[in-house]
């Protein structure tokens, strides 16, 4: 057989799909300059296929850049496995970033940040999906036994994240039933959304090869638990030494990580609808689902919109570099990169308003009353899609981290997302889903 490397160029978009095209990897060089065409419509297409309400139709035309930094190559005939692809920026034909690029609006966001405070991102993002492959059955929450169903599967994806440069940190059997968590170490900037773009893929591609299935669908049936994208943060200041953690502040946290934690709740429900932009991600985001469903700031807790994570006295980490926050409220219908400039712009936007570090809570909000919620100045959470988009519609300030058309244009994404939707009962929508997440 003749055959011959093909290298796709991919955008991670609205829709949270990597969407791309491809060409020889014989190429590559020229096409690092040259780029690939991209049809400005085709941020329109929706999770489901069907294209939203578009203001360029057939026209226009901007390029997608690839960054060579991001390249995946990886191929075992043995395993069955063959991915190739890089990511990449589109750009308008100057060369400007694009309005809708969701990786040059991280890079925007990221170039805030250090703007305004000096300092630089470090996070990671912790996702989990489940089979739905040859189910395994029930009594297997973080059991030996159901990581060992799928121990082939996991090693092979610990050896592929390593082989293209993703730090593994842990794979676990969850909660649910077929479901797997998997982490991985802290990167700086917009390479650890990269990287979360990069695992979804060879977690569908493992997968695959394992002759599996798998959803990252934030909900797959009503009532049942959660698949959640957790982003892990802390800030780095010039000399790349930590700035969250201050050992005599309350809950040891830095005056400028308590205002970006206070923007981040400030701004929460406003922002939702670009972190769990799905249908189904308001059904996740209820109580007692260790989701979220307050703009808190919880210490230690599961049910907290952003918690304050353990520190441990025996690791081999020292505390200052231990210390980081965890942002709970998404899931991954989110593009990483809009999921963490939304963090990003809202975290900063804090720091610029001089907001007060909020308090933590270590209690269940859910059994407070709207005026107790009220006056200890938290609220629920927007509870379905059109509710968050309302909310991140209403939101001038919100709409100024982004270019003027930004914020139509997603409405009408989401606003074709759900009339694909209409006419379905709730199990329909919950398995639409999982079949394209
Ligand atoms: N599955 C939960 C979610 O939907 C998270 C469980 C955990 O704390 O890891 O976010
Ligand atoms: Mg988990």
């Amino acid at each position: 057989m003749i055959s011959e490397a093909v290298v796709y160029a991919c955008t991670c978009d609205l829709a949270g799909k990597v969407r791309g095209k491809g060409f020889p990897a014989a190429d590559l060089e020229k096409r690092l300059k040259r780029g690939i065409g991209w049809a400005p419509t085709n941020t329109q297409i929706t999770c489901f296929d069907l294209i939203a309400d578009t203001p360029f139709g057939a026209l226009g035309d901007r390029v997608l850049i690839p960054d060579p930094g991001t390249r995946v190559s990886l191929r075992s005939e043995e395993q069955g496995i063959a991915e190739d692809f890089v990511l990449g920026d589109i750009l308008n034909l100057d060369g400007s970033p694009w309005a809708m690029c969701t990786r040059s609006i991280l890079k925007a966001a990221l170039e805030r940040l250090h703007r305004v405070t000096g300092l630089r991102l470090l996070s990671a993002f912790e996702h989990e999906f489940q089979f739905t492959s040859n189910p395994t059955g029930m009594g297997n929450a973080y059991t030996l036994q159901g990581l060992s169903s799928r121990r082939l599967f996991a090693e092979r994806l610990i050896g592929a994240m390593r082989a293209v440069g993703l730090a593994p940190d842990t794979i676990m059997k969850e909660y649910a039933p077929e479901q797997l968590e998997v982490t991985m170490d802290p990167a700086e900037g917009v390479t650890s959304a990269d990287h979360a773009v990069i695992l979804r893929q060879l977690i569908y591609s493992i997968a695959r090869a394992c002759d599996e299935t798998v959803t990252f669908t934030p909900l797959r049936v009503p009532g049942g638990v959660g698949n959640g994208v957790h982003i892990h943060f802390s800030l780095l200041d010039e000399s790349g030494g930590p700035a969250v953690f201050d050992p005599n502040a309350r809950y040891r946290l830095s005056e400028v990580a308590g205002q970006f934690i206070a923007g981040i709740l400030k701004y929460l429900d406003s922002v939702l609808a670009l972190t769990a932009p799905s249908v189904v991600s308001y059904a996740r985001l209820t109580p007692h689902r260790w989701s979220a469903a307050f703009n808190n700031l919880g210490l230690q807790d599961r049910e907290a919109a952003v918690r304050i994570c353990p520190v441990s006295a025996m690791s081999d980490i020292e505390p200052a570099r231990q210390y980081n926050i965890e942002f709970r409220a998404g899931d991954a219908s989110a593009s990483p990169y809009l999921h963490l400039a939304a963090i990003v712009h809202a975290g900063v936007q804090g720091i610029e308003e001089g907001l007060a570090p909020p308090e933590a809570t270590e209690e269940d909000l859910a059994l407070l009353s709207s005026e107790e919620l009220a006056g200890r100045g938290y609220i629920r959470l927007p509870t379905s899609l059109p509710d968050a988009l309302a909310r991140f519609a209403e939101n001038a300030t919100v709409h100024g981290w982004f270019a003027p058309e930004f914020a139509e244009l997603y409405r009408k994404h989401k606003e074709g997302e759900m009339r694909f939707l209409e006419g379905m009962d709730e199990d329909e929508v919950h398995r639409a889903y999982a079949s394209v997440y």
